[in-house]
């Protein structure tokens, strides 16, 4: 039998990756995965088929056949992947923040406390701004005196978030509404 090659979308770009499972020997993924990654344990060990075209679903249902037995989770392995709802093509709940926006508001997230927080929000409050928790898609601003490589902080700019001091807030909370038409056509 010949070797069963399917495409997996990738979680973070349009593109795809190859997964090639042979009739014997090493299960592979284009991803560098040998044997097991999250789009052989996604496809090959629980079924999925969101992340695969459905041209290749075919294929992908004889090379999970043919993969049974031969797959083995390593030790210290998180399905870190359980997670990302739209790849796997189940509901997103929409983020607060995106109603918000879509509702006309712009929207920031505090990352701090005390009164430089409370001071911070008493001016978004004051300039029309409403604000969540947490930094996620639909805030426009994340203000934040955390170090880099604070989780939140990172999350913030992975999203695309202007990301802000506690001393710089006071510049662009008055420019809020500029910067909610500017990212309206985002959210649309
Ligand atoms: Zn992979």
């Amino acid at each position: 039998m010949p070797t069963e090659t399917f495409r997996c979308r990738s979680m973070t770009y349009d593109d795809f990756h190859y997964i090639e499972v042979p009739d014997a020997g090493y299960i592979t993924c284009s991803c560098q995965g040998v044997d097991w990654c999250s789009h052989i344990e996604a496809t090959l060990v629980f079924g999925e088929r969101a992340m695969v075209p459905e041209e290749d679903h075919p294929i992908a249902n004889r090379a999970m056949v043919k993969a049974k037995g031969r797959l083995e989770r390593p030790k210290h392995w998180k399905a870190d992947w359980l997670s990302k709802r739209r790849w796997r093509g189940l509901p997103v709940k929409e983020p607060k923040a995106i109603a918000m926006l879509k509702s006309g508001v712009p929207v920031v997230s505090f990352e701090g406390r005390g009164r430089k927080r409370q001071e911070a929000k008493d001016l978004a409050t004051e300039h029309g701004w409403r604000d969540v928790s947490i930094p996620t898609r639909g805030v426009l601003v994340h203000v934040s005196d955390a170090m880099h490589g604070d989780p939140r902080l990172e999350k913030a700019k992975e999203l695309g978030i202007m990301t802000v001091t506690y001393a710089q807030w006071p510049m662009i909370a008055s420019i809020g509404d500029k910067l909610r038409q500017r990212a309206r056509r985002f959210v649309a």
